[in-house]
């Protein structure tokens, strides 16, 4: 740290030289983040409140009252009426609190209990195993790409004290026999967490627009938490992930009491302790905003865009598109090329894809309301180029990418 402050000039300038590295949602060359730009009239309100902290909510009463309806909201969405939780920092955290409840209500004094989750998982439930001292099973997945039923079956053991389904994964956008994960948590008396933090604000309004959506929420008795984050299609600033419980009693083991709050006595069940009520407050205001309705349209335009690609990437030869996606995200490998080769040559071109190293390996992208039909020309167009300037892989090289 230097001696002398610096005016805010020229502070204001560097800033902006630094920030020429990063890209830029307006590029449409972010085809690989969940993320996206959020609304404008959020960014404002967020900005208006940055001093709010749901940490103390009883110095924020109010608020903390706007995230009681954000959360009641989101739990009219997945069909709860008694629904209760948090904004949180994200998916991540959404998830690490669902399986440290989970684990508070099964019998965790054993060292070697465990969870059981798809393979198509995200990352975070590898931290949750990780923090929590927990084994991770992971089951494979069907030829829909969604969990193998049976295999959760039989994973399932008097150690295992949480299963996962996911609604929207982060791969390829499947969904998870909920109903069926529900049934097997209600026989075996285990807590069924679903990771909806992408689908949570695509799927409602998927079927609101007549598309075919299985139900994958509270509706399923053995549905104790469910993740669903206001910073993806929400449309929210970051941070902003939702946890929410069924009701009250899933959470009861979980609270930890905090005595010396200077607005009072509170009990919380989050991992953090400060926490921005600007979230809380954007997220609120956008929900107000945009309504079934306007969520809807945004969804519609996501999913024209997708289907869209879909059609133009028949014409490319030698990559094929995973499965017929269920909302704007879509996974494509090839059985000709390297993916890994094309990933890295998309990059010089200044894309960014996610890359999945599966088998076969997986290049996603999000169709997020940042890319326009014109984006995804441009990208098709430097696809092509790329593909018929690769050099087809060996028969044994095919062999080890695709098994
Ligand atoms: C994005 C995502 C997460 C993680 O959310 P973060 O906000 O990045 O922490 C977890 N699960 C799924 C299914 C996701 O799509």
């Amino acid at each position: 740290m230097q001696e002398d402050g610096i005016c805010e000039e020229k502070i204001l300038k560097k800033i902006n030289s630094i920030l020429g590295n990063d890209m830029d949602y307006a590029s449409g060359k972010i085809l690989g983040s969940m993320c996206t730009k959020p609304l404008q009239f959020a960014n404002k309100i967020y900005s208006a409140y940055l001093d709010k902290n749901l940490g103390d909510p009883g110095l924020w009463l109010g608020t903390w009252s706007m995230e009681r309806e954000v959360i009641s909201m989101m739990g009219n969405l997945l069909h709860s009426n008694e629904a209760v939780g948090y904004l949180v920092t994200g998916g991540t955290e959404a998830n690490l609190i669902a399986i440290r409840t989970a684990r508070n209500h099964s019998n965790y004094f054993k060292n070697d209990n465990e969870i059981i989750v798809p393979s198509s998982a995200h990352a975070s439930f590898d931290k949750a195993a990780d923090l929590m001292r927990l084994n991770i099973i992971k089951c494979p997945l069907n030829e829909e790409y969604s969990v193998d039923i049976e295999a959760v079956k039989e994973a399932i053991s008097p150690r295992t004290i949480a299963i996962v389904g996911i609604a929207g994964s982060t791969s390829l956008g499947t969904v998870d026999d909920i109903k069926a994960l529900s049934d097997l948590a209600i026989d075996h008396n285990i807590y069924l967490h679903v990771d909806s933090a992408f689908g949570g604000f695509v799927l409602p309004f998927l079927r609101q627009l007549g598309y075919n959506v299985p139900d994958y929420d509270f509706i399923h008795e053995g549905v104790r938490s469910i993740t669903i984050d206001p910073h993806k299609m929400g449309l929210g600033p970051i941070p902003a992930g939702g946890i929410i419980f069924r009701n009250t009693d899933v959470v009861g083991k979980s609270y930890f009491e905090i005595p010396y709050l200077a607005g009072g006595h509170f009990r919380q069940a989050t991992i953090v302790g400060t926490r921005s009520g600007a979230s809380v407050i954007a997220t609120w205001a956008i929900i107000k905003y945009l309504g079934r309705k306007g969520y809807s349209a945004i969804v519609k335009k996501c999913m024209q865009t997708t289907e869209y690609f879909i059609e133009q990437m028949e014409y490319i030869d030698g990559i094929e598109v995973i499965r017929k996606p269920v909302m704007n995200v879509v996974g494509f490998t090839s059985n000709k090329f390297n993916v890994r080769k094309i990933d890295k040559e998309l990059r010089r071109k200044g894309w960014a894809l996610g890359y999945f190293n599966t088998k076969p390996p997986i290049l996603r992208a999000v169709f997020m309301p940042h890319i326009k039909k014109n984006h995804v020309d441009n990208f098709l167009h430097d696809l092509e180029k790329i593909t018929k300037k690769l050099v087809p892989i060996s028969a044994s090289e095919k062999l080890a990418q695709s098994i």
